[in-house]
């Protein structure tokens, strides 16, 4: 909740004018209590995670010969059947998350010392805490995800997420509890080493849902990133990494390739890839 009962007294604790995002957080998030706003963050997902996946689920049932000429593994059609189970296994964690959220609140927000007023970050922090997370997070993940494929660890929890050797959107989050769990560190540790605004936090929650998403999509389209980004995996590559399935021993990285290329397991290239899986 904002501080300051009207813009003009915002305005003169900041000693300037409001930008025009500032006015619109301002007018949306006064009278809001923290605790909803905290909340909201596990809201905003679960609306991203039942909506992105949907255009192409619908474009694979009604018309699959617009998406099929980009599909990683063609002769493989995921039952409709399959991507809604996949999608109500994996959305009762959003329900269960809200309400751990309250239950933690406010300690976990002390916790991640997350800012709720103004001023709002600008664009310079936003992107450079961004960058700072996703390397942290690569980097966290990577190893996560290499002890869970393990014998162990395979076979205990990760062999879940691996029942789709062929992936959709909504297998993204279509994990054992424990793997969901395991990867929220990475995901948390960069805004609780640099803390950061709640609208940064949506953010980044939000493009990593969203990149989840992606390389679950089955698909790798002309238009995507990681013809112009160095070092991003994309679709084709985390695609690969559930084709090999269980004794998959390369592609671990979420988004952001530099961990398989320097720990060496990065064995298939993307341009080898997309002519392999063909
Ligand atoms: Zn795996
Ligand atoms: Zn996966």
């Amino acid at each position: 909740m904002i501080p300051y009962a009207t813009a003009a007294e915002a305005e003169a604790a900041l000693g300037r004018a409001m930008t025009w995002a500032e006015a619109v957080w301002y007018q949306y998030s006064a009278a809001m209590p923290d605790s909803w706003l905290h909340c909201l963050t596990t809201c905003i997902l679960f609306v991203i995670y039942t909506i992105t996946p949907l255009p192409l689920l619908v474009l694979e049932q009604f018309a699959p010969s617009v998406v099929l000429p980009y599909k990683l593994q063609p002769r493989v059609q995921v039952p409709l059947a399959a991507s809604l189970r996949c999608y109500m296994e994996a959305a009762f964690v959003f329900p269960v998350a809200v309400g751990f959220q309250l239950v933690s609140y406010p300690a976990a927000a002390k916790i991640l010392r997350t800012r709720m007023g103004l001023p709002l970050p600008s664009v310079r922090e936003t992107v450079a805490q961004l960058v700072v997370y996703s390397l942290l997070e690569d980097y966290l993940s990577y190893w996560i995800h290499r002890l869970l494929h393990t014998k162990w660890g395979y076979e205990k929890i990760h062999r879940v997420h691996h029942e789709f050797t062929a992936p959709t959107g909504f297998a993204m989050s279509y994990s054992h509890w424990a793997e969901n769990l395991l990867l929220s560190i990475p995901a948390l540790a960069g805004p609780v080493i640099a803390p950061c605004h709640i609208t940064t936090q949506w953010l980044w929650f939000s493009i990593r849902l969203i990149e989840g998403i992606n390389i679950h999509s089955g698909y790798h389209f002309p238009f995507s990133p990681s013809k112009l980004i160095p070092f991003y995996g994309g679709a084709a590559y985390h695609d690969y990494h559930h084709y090999a399935g269980g004794h998959s021993q390369s592609n671990f990285a979420p988004l952001f390739t530099y961990c398989d290329y320097l720990y060496r397991t990065d064995k298939v290239s993307r341009s080898f890839l997309i002519y392999t899986i063909y």
